[in-house]
């Protein structure tokens, strides 16, 4: 009784209260978000140890038409919980693949790479929606890269290797975001049909002057040589990690150095007028 006094107590706390009315809040305009068109695409472009442009990333934003730009750290995780995650994640899979197509008929073929919750991934239909999407864009899937994280593999990991394969099959990529913050233990990196890492930017900011984090990343990078993976470095701020990662054998670098993500459709415009390099 002790106890669930004090439990009810907790549910009570006014603090509590104002919290969970504030979610609410910010669930209802999420689920009028998408009908309203608020959400944007941006594309932050990947370089090559050359500085020559061989993928952008797709990052959602969420123009609020009062609270602003509500950065997706604070939107995504409500739209999992909801499940609005899954239309959304749509959303962005189609407009990546419209412009994928737009580059490859122009000429000017590219990557991009494309963020996808478990949430939308544990979907029953995801396999067979990728597809249909790719199909419907005419978007070449060899252009395709999903970005996952190692979280898809707690649970049901059997279920995840077999659509990854299935998509693998068709050429589309697949990139393990954020490595190295998850729990997991790296026997998966054998088992999944990967491509690619990505080094999360918490183990980039501080390479130049911490001796751990510098000796992590040069860990991750040789263990990814040997698997045959390609790395991609996140965050990258300074041409001093620039220099260490490229001395280190990093292939890809991603990060406000290079450029800051920015509105998609513009960033399109200036590849296809080839004005981006
Ligand atoms: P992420 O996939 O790890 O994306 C990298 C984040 O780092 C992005 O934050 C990007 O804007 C930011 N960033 C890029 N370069 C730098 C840099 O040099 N320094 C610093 N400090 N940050 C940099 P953003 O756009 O706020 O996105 C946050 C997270 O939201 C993403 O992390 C991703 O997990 C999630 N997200 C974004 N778009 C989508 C989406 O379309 N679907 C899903 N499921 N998740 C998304
Ligand atoms: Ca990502
Ligand atoms: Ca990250
Ligand atoms: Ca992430």
């Amino acid at each position: 009784a002790k106890e669930s006094g004090r439990n009810a107590v907790a549910l009570f706390d006014p603090q509590m209260q104002s919290v969970l009315r504030e979610r609410d809040a910010l669930e209802r305009d999420l689920r009028q978000a998408l009908q309203r068109r608020e959400f944007a695409l941006h594309l932050q472009p990947q370089v090559d140890q050359d500085g020559r442009v061989c993928a952008a990333e797709a990052l959602l934003r969420w123009q609020h038409p009062e609270r602003g730009n509500v950065p997706p750290l604070n939107f995504i995780r409500l739209a999992e919980e909801c499940g609005l995650i899954v239309p959304l994640g749509d959303w962005v899979l189609e407009q990546v693949c419209t412009w994928l197509a737009r580059c490859a008929t122009a000429g000017r073929p590219l990557h991009m790479a494309v963020n996808v919750s478990v949430r939308q991934f544990r979907e029953p239909n995801f396999l067979a929606r990728v597809e249909q999407i790719l199909r419907q864009s005419g978007a070449d899937p060899l252009h395709l890269t999903l970005e996952v994280t190692e979280s898809l593999l707690i649970d049901d990991a059997e279920a995840s290797v077999d659509i990854m394969s299935a998509l693998a099959k068709l050429g589309v990529r697949f990139s393990i975001d954020d490595f190295g913050i998850g729990y997991s233990s790296l026997s998966y990196l054998r088992r999944l049909p990967l491509r690619e890492i990505k080094i999360d930017k918490s183990f980039v900011q501080d390479i130049v002057d911490n001796a751990d984090d510098a000796a992590l990343v040069q860990t991750m990078l040789s263990m990814a040589k040997h698997l045959r993976l390609t790395v991609v470095a996140e965050g990258v701020e300074t041409q001093a990690q620039r220099d260490l990662l490229c001395q280190w054998g990093c292939q890809r670098l991603q990060g406000y150095l290079i450029d800051r993500p920015s509105d998609g459709a513009l960033w399109v415009e200036r590849w296809l007028a080839a004005s981006v390099a």
